[in-house]
């Protein structure tokens, strides 16, 4: 007939008991890819603070060692300065698969980098998943809903994504590692999780990394005119990351493949954001239009019904106040420049 054959998953090690049969039961050890960017260095501080073992591969792209820094001489803690596009080995009992450049200024500077990270790099650890028996988190984003045509998103829209533009290297990367992910899973039995993330901001973002949270901060803590692209009508919702964080965990350590959506639903026109981060640095800041960047999605909101429901998760920090903590990082980090 022409149904496959029943698949045999046998062959996935539990590796707890190949590699390491004395090892305590106690704590995990975690692979952490892109562990040395901004989710990637919040997401390491809560997986050192509950006590497991934490391996972080990153290529520094974006990265940057001073973010992990407090846990660079702690026993627990390795880092590993590698490119995900090339194969690499460790055993381990979970990956948070985060490597790849998020802010769009990062992800088109080299577009196709960018795609070879996204399918290459996610198939290598994949790959590492099923070799090891680990469990598999994807941090997707909500860029595979393209310029969306339902409002909010909930997760089983297909999302409305131009195959060759600008974007296309980073929405429609994520869209191949999706794919990818649920192949593993369906195929070679590899235990995964896929979640969506939303418009995220906090402390540690780089500082004029294109982005808006952090241009805005930045230009308001420099005196300089807040930079609006196109009409500032279009629209988004910011979560706070120790809030993101949280969803990833309880999503990574839920019985749910996903995707999930993980974002915070209180939607803001950009234009509203311009006047928030005026009013809470300084009134007098001038707010300048400039072009429209090319496909800029023109609303976005994450429906987040399911992991509200199934995780028992959802955003506590409200705008402002996540706002004003990360203020108060940025300027703390440009008295020390
Ligand atoms: P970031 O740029 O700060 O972090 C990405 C990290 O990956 C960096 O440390 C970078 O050096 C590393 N990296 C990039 N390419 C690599 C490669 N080939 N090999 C090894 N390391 C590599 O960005 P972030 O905001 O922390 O985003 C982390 C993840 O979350 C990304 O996968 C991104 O797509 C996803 N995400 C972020 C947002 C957001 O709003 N910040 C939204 C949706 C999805
Ligand atoms: N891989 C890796 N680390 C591992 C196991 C595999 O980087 O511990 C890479 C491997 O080099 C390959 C990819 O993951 O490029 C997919 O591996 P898989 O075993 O699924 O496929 P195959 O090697 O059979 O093509
Ligand atoms: N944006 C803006 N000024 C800036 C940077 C961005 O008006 O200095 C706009 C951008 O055009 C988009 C929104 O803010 O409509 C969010 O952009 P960002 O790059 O932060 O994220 P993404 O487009 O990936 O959601």
């Amino acid at each position: 007939s022409l149904e496959p054959d029943p698949i045999n998953h046998d062959h996935l090690a539990k590796w707890r008991g190949y590699y390491a049969p004395n090892r305590p039961n106690n704590y995990k050890r975690v692979l952490v890819t892109g562990g040395a960017g901004f989710i990637g260095s919040h997401l390491v501080d809560r997986l050192m603070e509950e006590g497991n073992e934490v391996i972080v591969i990153d290529s520094l792209f974006t990265g940057k060692k001073s973010n992990i820094l407090k846990w660079l001489n702690h026993p627990k803690f390795e880092f590993v300065r590698h490119d995900v596009t090339l194969p690499y080995q460790a055993e381990v009992d979970q990956i948070y698969h985060l490597a790849c450049p998020a802010s769009p200024v990062h992800y088109k500077y080299n577009a196709i980098k960018t795609v070879k990270t996204n399918v290459l790099g996610t198939l290598n650890m994949l790959g590492l998943a099923k070799r090891v028996g680990a469990r598999f988190l994807l941090a997707s984003t909500s860029e595979v809903y393209g310029d969306p045509q339902v409002h909010p998103q909930s997760e089983e829209y297909w999302g409305n994504v131009n195959p060759c533009g600008l974007r296309s290297c980073y929405d429609e990367g994520k869209r191949v590692a999706e794919t990818l992910t649920m192949d593993y899973a369906r195929q070679h039995g590899v235990e995964v999780r896929i979640v969506r993330i939303f418009n995220t901001y906090g402390p540690r973002m780089v500082e004029n990394d294109g982005r808006v949270v952090s241009n805005f901060v930045t230009q308001a803590l420099e005196g300089k005119p807040l930079t609006l692209y196109g009409d500032g009508k279009q629209t988004r919702s910011f979560c706070y990351v120790s809030d993101l964080v949280d969803g990833m965990i309880r999503m990574m350590n839920s019985e749910h493949t996903g995707p999930f959506n993980l974002g915070n639903p209180d939607e803001f026109t950009v234009e509203s954001l311009a006047h928030i981060v005026r009013e809470m640095v300084n009134p007098n800041l001038e707010i300048v239009h400039m072009a429209a960047t090319p496909d800029d999605p023109t609303r976005r909101q994450p429906d987040i019904t399911k992991a509200k429901n199934l995780l028992n998760w959802q955003p506590k920090i409200r705008l402002r106040d996540g706002l004003s903590l990360m203020i108060e990082e940025f300027r703390e980090r440009s008295n020390l420049s």
